[in-house]
Parts: C-alpha cells; structure tokens; sequence
C-alpha cells in the first residue's frame, strides 16, 4: 500500500478496495463518451467528519502531494466529480447539519435537497431528489427557479472554503470566487443560501405553428411566470406524450389555477430535459446560452430543441439544448460546453477571472481537484 494511504487510514475513514473506488471514481458525465474517456480510478475514497478533519487532511496532502477530488452524490453530468489524474482521492466531507438564520439558509456542503424544503430555496436543480447543496454550489448553475431568481451564484450569500493555504470566508458578490469552480480551490464547508417563499406551482402548456409566436407568448408570461421552456415538437414528444404543435411553451406559474406540478414534471426542464431524452434515446447534445432576440432563428431549424429561459447575473438568456445534432446549428452565441471537464467552457468570463485569481493564490500546483481549471 503506498506511503499516504496507510497514513490517511491512521486517522480517517478510508475505503480502498477496488468496488468502492470505482463506485465514487465516476459521476453522471458517463452520458458523455467524450468525458468518460479521461476516467481513472482514484487510489482511496476518504470520508472527513468535521472542518478539523479537513484541515489535517490538508496537512498530509502537502506532505505527500496527491491530489483531491471532492465529491458530494456524483450526479454532476459534467466530469466533475471525476478523477482525470492518477494518484488521485475522492473526498466526501460528509457534514449535514443545516440550520435557518435571519431568514437565511446556513448548511454544511454534504446536506441533501431531500433533506431542505425545496419550495423555500430560490434556485434549485432538477436533480434534487438524488444531489447535495454543496454540490450544487460548487458544480452547478441554472436550475428550477432561475428564470425569476437568478443562476446559483446569484443566490448564495456566504461561502466557506478549506484549502492547503487555510479557510476563507466570502460574502455577497466575493462568493463568485468560490461557486461554480468545481471544488477547484478548496473544500466548501458552509454555504449561506437565500431563501424565498414560493407558492405552489401550476404547469401550462402552449402551442404554436411558428417559434416567433411562441417567444412572444413567453415574454408576455415572463413576469410572471416561475419557469418557462420552449420546445419543439420532436422535443416535447420525446419527454412527454401529448398533442404537441411546432413550437411549445411549458410555463409554470405560482398559484392554484392550472395543472398542479408533480416532481415528475419539473426534472424535466434544465438538465433534466437533455438528461432525460439523451439517455433514452442515447443522441448526441450541446448547449448553447442564446440571446432572446436570437431565438426567432430557431424558426429554421427542425430537430429536438428545448430552451428554458433563466437569468444569470441580472441577464435574461436561452440555455438552450440542442439534441441529434451533428454539430451545433446556431453560430456567434455562447457555448455551455456539456462535454468538457473545464469550467472555463461553462463560466461566464468575469467570474472565470474571481476563480482563476483565487486559485492561483491557494493552489498554484493544481492538487485540488485538477485538471478541472486551466489557468
Ligand atoms: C437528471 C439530472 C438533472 C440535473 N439538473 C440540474 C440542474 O437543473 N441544474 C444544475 O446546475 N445541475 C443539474 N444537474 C447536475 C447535478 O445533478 C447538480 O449540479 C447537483 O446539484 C450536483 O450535486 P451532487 O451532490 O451530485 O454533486 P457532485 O456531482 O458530487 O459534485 C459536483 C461538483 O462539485 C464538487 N464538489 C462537491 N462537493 C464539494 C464540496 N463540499 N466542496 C468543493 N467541491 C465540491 C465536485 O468535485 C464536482 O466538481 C442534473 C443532473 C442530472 C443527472
């Protein structure tokens, strides 16, 4: 057994056998063959219980330099919970306590949306009944209630992070240099999430011959509306079985009057959507964030298309998803590269900047989570 593992074994609780390494050593980027390619095995899975834990941890890694990928359920679909390097070690930081403050959510990295009232939180993932807050936080982006909300970033308030240079605290915009990295400059170890008060949710549904119609319709409801996804025809029959037209709205709004949303209806939007129809029907998919007065140029082109309208950083947009197609079929708009393990093929640019100046001060060497950044 090598050197850093019978030391980590002396104070921690680490798994070694090859089931449970190959277990953690994978996460929902298998959809992707372009990612699942660079996939190894990490040496040892190690489970820390407390800041203290992580920060002795910490310790050992500088002494024999391995490399740390963290993990909260492995259902990122981007690679990022998956090792690229040898020599490297999946780490749970399993806390879950969670506790609400002034009307804000403070809660420990390893706690499950199961576990949180999902109504409360202003952003979630479609995947939440199977993912971790912190790994939301650290690999997410747009979710259930972006549209009105705003992407993750926008909605965390307070981050903590632990790093082989120490722990860091940010607040308010400087969480930016935290979210979205992909646990490339520490282990987050507490999150101050807002939180809102959401009434229940009815879905209803919209059919237009022309994409121009449909848009038009969307951006009457956008004020609104909780969420709203365009979809075309192949799209639409594909998550669902109705009587769809060219062009679909699916709007979900607060109140009482329309078709009460079930959890079935809403992990079909946002990743939900590509994720559903890609693995049924195991077609190629890309992402593409399209400007709104962009979108009439879809009218064009005929295939599975979804949009789900979401805000980031104040800004109305597109995250729109492209299915079956042979490469992208909408040039000049801002590619959400699904298949690379780079945030730098994801993150808008300024934020990018906060993560690569951060990470250049606290792990110039690459140790956490590498590969992940380039900088
Ligand atoms: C069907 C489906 C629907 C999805 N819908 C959405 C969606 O709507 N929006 C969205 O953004 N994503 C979505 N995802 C992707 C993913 O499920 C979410 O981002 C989810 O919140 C990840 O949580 P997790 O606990 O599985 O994190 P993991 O996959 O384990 O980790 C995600 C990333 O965070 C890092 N990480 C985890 N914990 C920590 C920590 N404590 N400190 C530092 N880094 C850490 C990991 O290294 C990895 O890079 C979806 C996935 C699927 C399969």
């Amino acid at each position: 057994m090598v050197d850093y593992i019978k030391e980590l074994k002396k104070r921690f609780k680490v798994a070694t056998d090859l089931e449970t390494r190959e277990r953690y050593s994978k996460d929902y980027g298998f959809i992707s063959p372009k990612l699942s390619k660079f996939r190894k095995i990490a040496d040892a899975v190690v489970w820390l219980y407390s800041e203290e834990e992580i920060k002795e941890f910490f310790k050992i890694q500088q002494d024999y330099h391995f490399y740390i990928v963290e993990r909260g359920n492995g259902t990122n679909t981007l690679g990022g919970a998956m090792p690229i390097k040898e020599k490297s070690v999946i780490v749970i930081p399993e806390m879950k306590k969670f506790e609400v403050l002034n009307g804000k959510l403070i809660s420990d990295p390893s706690v499950e949306f199961n576990d949180l009232d999902v109504s409360s939180l202003p952003v979630y993932p479609t995947s939440f009944n199977m993912a971790t807050i912190g790994g939301f936080v650290a690999g997410g982006s747009l979710g259930i209630g972006s549209l009105k909300y705003g992407a993750v970033w926008d909605n965390v308030n307070m981050i903590k992070v632990v790093n082989q240079k120490g722990e860091y605290t940010f607040y308010d915009n400087d969480v930016k240099k935290v979210v979205q990295s992909a646990g490339t400059v520490g282990i987050i170890t507490k999150i101050g999430f807002r939180l809102i008060k959401r009434d229940k949710i009815v879905v209803k549904n919209y059919k237009f011959k022309k994409v121009g119609d449909a848009i038009n319709k969307a951006l009457d409801l956008i004020d609104e509306a909780e969420f709203i996804s365009i979809r075309s025809k192949e799209m639409a029959y594909n998550i669902s079985n109705e009587n769809w037209d060219n062009w679909n709205l699916i709007v979900g709004f607060p109140g009482e009057d329309g078709k009460p949303v079930t959890s079935a209806d809403i992990i079909t939007t946002f990743a939900g959507a590509y994720f559903t129809v890609v693995n049924k029907k195991k077609v190629s998919y890309y992402s593409v964030d399209v400007k709104i007065e962009d979108l009439e140029k879809l009218d064009k082109i005929k295939g599975m298309i979804d949009c789900e309208l979401a805000r980031s950083q104040g800004k109305l947009f597109s995250h729109t998803y492209f299915l079956g197609f042979s490469e992208i079929p909408l040039q000049n708009e801002k590619v959400f590269n699904l298949h690379s393990y780079k945030i730098n093929d994801r993150v808008e640019e300024d934020r990018l900047k906060k993560i690569i100046d951060f990470k250049k001060v606290v792990d110039p060497e690459d140790y956490i989570n590498p590969g992940k950044i380039e900088y």
